[in-house]
């Protein structure tokens, strides 16, 4: 494949293009750069033949055009967003623009060079999504493809645009989509103002280990890696304008979680007391959604998808990474809102 990877020098954009580089496929990597992009994060790929870097906004329509008839692309991977939850809650305006707008300008911008090549039905344009577009669960159920769209922050509410507009793309147009929601994700190269690289840097600096409310919220983590993985394999097997769910069957409280972290860093670098007893309870994000699972049946069972990596090995290397990669954390550290509380109403 020869794909147009937006979004890939984020957390999991980054993952796809390095996976994709090394299954021998071609990247154009088309990224606005903002606070939460890091070049480092392909750098192990960014001297391959099949790589071409673009700084480009998708807010930016002529930018679009310009790049896909350019480079050709036979796949679109559309992951280019803001992510941060937090971050939409104090500004929502860019999560329009980009999460919405931006979908909007990549999905005509492929339509028309798509109609320009014969409207090949081997095109894919595969849009990148979020279970949290499903709202939030009981203490029961899981998310299916079918669950009913309840977002419930500006994030979600976003990103659910965005779907519709993927779907509604497909159904007026004929474009040959597919989409993907996705749990949450940790790994290496997750950006230092996220739950989990959060714990383990204030862990490492002595710092308080904030958790929102009473910890009690759930959340059903993926290996990034994994997720990439999975990524490839719908946009290669995916069926047309079908939706996938994707997560790791590993469910755990947020306090559950931090105290995992907190038992792999007193094995990794014991200190005289454990890291745990820097856990701080802080107030709750507004609106904040109480559970999310997945049901990840359909993509098991239609295309033979399944996590590699336990949450137990997945933590442990993600906790190794941070340790092993203080260059890499440390600059980031520095960009705006990174280490501040966001997000509080
Ligand atoms: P991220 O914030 O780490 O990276 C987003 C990337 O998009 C950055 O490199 C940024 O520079 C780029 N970007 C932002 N606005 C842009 C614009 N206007 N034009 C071009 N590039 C722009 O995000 P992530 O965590 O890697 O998430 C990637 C995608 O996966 C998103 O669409 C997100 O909604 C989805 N997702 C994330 C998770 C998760 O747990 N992180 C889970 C499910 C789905």
């Amino acid at each position: 494949m020869k794909i147009l990877v937006t979004g890939g020098a984020g957390f999991i954009g980054s993952a796809v293009v390095r996976r994709a580089i090394a299954n021998g496929h071609e990247v154009v990597n088309v990224d606005a750069l903002t606070y939460a992009a890091c070049l480092e994060n392909v750098a192990a790929v960014s001297d391959s033949s099949g790589y071409v870097f673009e700084h480009a906004d998708i807010r930016d329509c002529d930018a679009l055009n310009r790049i896909f008839e350019t480079h050709k692309p036979d796949t679109v991977m559309h992951l280019a967003a803001e992510s941060h939850v937090d971050r939409s809650i104090d500004g929502p305006k860019n999560f329009i623009e980009t999460n919405i707008c931006g979908t909007f300008n990549l999905l005509e911008a492929a339509r028309k060079y798509w109609a320009s090549q014969g409207r090949p039905e081997t095109f894919r344009f595969h849009h990148v999504s979020t279970d949290e577009v499903f709202g939030s669960l009981g203490a029961t159920g899981k998310f299916t493809e079918d669950t009913p769209y309840d977002p419930r922050s500006p994030y979600s509410a976003s990103k659910a645009s965005s779907d519709h507009l993927v779907r509604a793309w497909h159904e007026t147009y004929r474009l040959p989509v597919v989409l993907t929601n996705c749990s949450n994700n940790y790994g290496p190269y997750h950006f230092p103002e996220k739950l989990i690289p959060v714990v383990i840097l204030n862990a490492l600096h002595g710092k308080p280990i904030p958790i929102y409310g009473n910890g009690s919220n759930v959340r059903d983590w993926l290996y990034v890696e994994d997720h990439a993985e999975a990524l490839l394999l719908v946009v290669r097997k995916g069926e047309i304008g079908r939706s996938y769910n994707i997560g790791g069957e590993n469910e755990l409280s947020n306090l559950e979680l931090v105290r995992a972290i907190c038992g792999i860093l007193d094995r990794l670098l014991p200190k005289t007391n454990s890291y745990a007893e820097q856990i701080t309870f802080v107030a709750d994000r507004p609106g904040h959604d109480m559970r999310y699972a997945i049901d990840p049946t359909r993509i098991r069972e239609e295309l033979g998808w399944r996590p590699s990596v336990t949450v137990e090995e997945g933590l442990e290397r993600t906790v190794r990474w941070y340790l092993e990669n203080e260059s890499w954390w440390r600059a980031l550290l520095e960009r705006d809102g990174v280490g501040h509380r966001l997000g509080v109403g």
